[in-house]
């Protein structure tokens, strides 16, 4: 993110209510999820649920030149039922640029979150993507949208019928069986987009072309609030299940920094989930798990601070070292040391101490045990190293 010049952000985990009221007053995430509570000072605060309206918040406070681009990672933290991808304190990265329109930022902006995944060596990931388009064409949409499912009301499942009356958009999200064939059937918003929501979808696509980048157009990526507009996307990770597959989205919104009192701005972002894009890498088995073993292992027993001295000057010569504590035998020192993994033990007894030297010894191979010169120990160190 930064090679593309976006710097790191970061906001404060409490905000003031309002914050998140102003941008989100029809979302669970606001209105059911929060984490808020009145202070000692008898401030209403909450603990942020998403980044994006306290970056928000920032650009109206501080003003900063347009475009205005950065990147965060950090806890979020929402009142949900938690499961399998979905805890009530999660982490995510993500970016937000404020102030610019151009179609090529929202191919930017996508192909950073596209390159982040697949740097991490994930393969699984489709990315989907929809157009809004401005908000008087949403309107005729869902209009148009509400009409039809509630002429198809009967085939609908119980639970799609109450999101209905509350949110026609998000009868699109529905998973279940029953209601595919109705979703099937809905009208779609790109055929409500007006001339310059069309281009503008159109050169995203020809840019995510450009840079081979593979999409599907997935009409029911619908958000379900006013300030979405123009492109929406979802990375969908293939290995998880599809309540929770969705590793992170993002899109086009207006009128939130106005919402906050700032100028009229338009906004693109994504946030990334980084607890689901671990599940994913688990699944895909991308990382390989490899224990942290220290390089070396210090035995003391002379009860002095020897082990202390070595420790510090090796780990600030850059090696990695362990020690035990609590002046414990030789014996299970050396136990201590087999059970860390570390290849060698320097070990420290009263006759180093007093001959200024230290044993260095293997604890994997029968290769001799050498002495070292204390003085000489780093220098030796360094070249087996090589
Ligand atoms: P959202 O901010 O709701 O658009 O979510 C963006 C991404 O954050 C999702 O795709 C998930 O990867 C992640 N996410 C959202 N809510 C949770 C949660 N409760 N637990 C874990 N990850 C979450």
């Amino acid at each position: 993110m930064e090679r593309a010049g976006y710097a790191q952000v970061i906001p404060p985990i409490l905000e003031d209510i309002g914050v998140f009221h102003r941008v989100g007053e029809a979302t669970d995430v606001v209105t059911k999820e929060m984490y808020d509570f009145v202070d000692k000072g008898d401030r209403h605060v909450a603990l942020r649920p998403e980044h994006t309206a306290s970056i928000c918040r920032a650009y109206v406070q501080h003003r900063p030149a347009t475009p205005f681009k950065v990147w965060y990672a950090g806890p979020n933290f929402r009142y949900e039922k938690p499961q399998r991808g979905r805890y009530r304190q999660f982490d995510q990265v993500g970016i937000e640029v404020l102030g610019v329109d151009d179609p090529d930022l929202d191919v930017e902006v996508i192909a950073l979150g596209w390159e982040f995944l697949s740097s991490l060596g994930l393969k699984q990931v489709s990315l989907l993507i929809n157009s809004l388009g401005e908000s008087s064409e949403r309107t005729d949409f869902i209009s148009a949208l509400n009409s039809y499912l509630e002429s198809r009301r009967g085939a609908l499942s119980q639970e799609s019928i109450s999101t209905l009356e509350r949110n026609p958009l998000r009868v699109l999200d529905s998973k279940r069986e029953q209601d595919q064939e109705v979703i099937l059937g809905a009208p779609k918003i790109v055929d409500f987009l007006g001339n310059d929501s069309r281009r503008h979808f159109e050169r995203v696509q020809a840019g995510l072309d450009v840079i081979r980048i593979p999409y599907t157009v997935e009409h029911r990526l619908v958000r379900g609030l006013d300030y979405y507009r123009q492109t929406t996307f979802e990375f969908s990770g293939g290995t998880l299940e599809s309540a929770q597959n969705a590793l992170g989205g993002g899109g086009r919104y207006d009128s939130l920094v106005e919402d906050l009192g700032g100028p009229a701005t338009p906004g693109i972002g994504f946030a990334i989930g980084v607890d689901r894009t671990l599940l994913a890498c688990d699944d895909e088995s991308v990382f390989p798990i490899d224990k942290r073993v220290p390089e070396y292992f210090v035995i003391d027993t002379t009860g002095g601070s020897e082990a202390l001295v070595v420790t510090t000057e090796l780990r600030g010569s850059g090696f990695s070292v362990d020690r035990s504590f609590s002046g414990r035998s030789m014996k299970s020192q050396m136990k201590a040391a087999d059970r860390s993994g570390a290849p060698y033990a320097i070990i420290i007894g009263s006759d180093e101490v007093v001959n200024e030297i230290v044993l260095l010894k293997s604890l994997r191979t029968d290769e001799p045990q050498e002495v070292v010169q204390r003085s000489a120990l780093i220098t030796r160190l360094r070249e087996k190293k090589k």
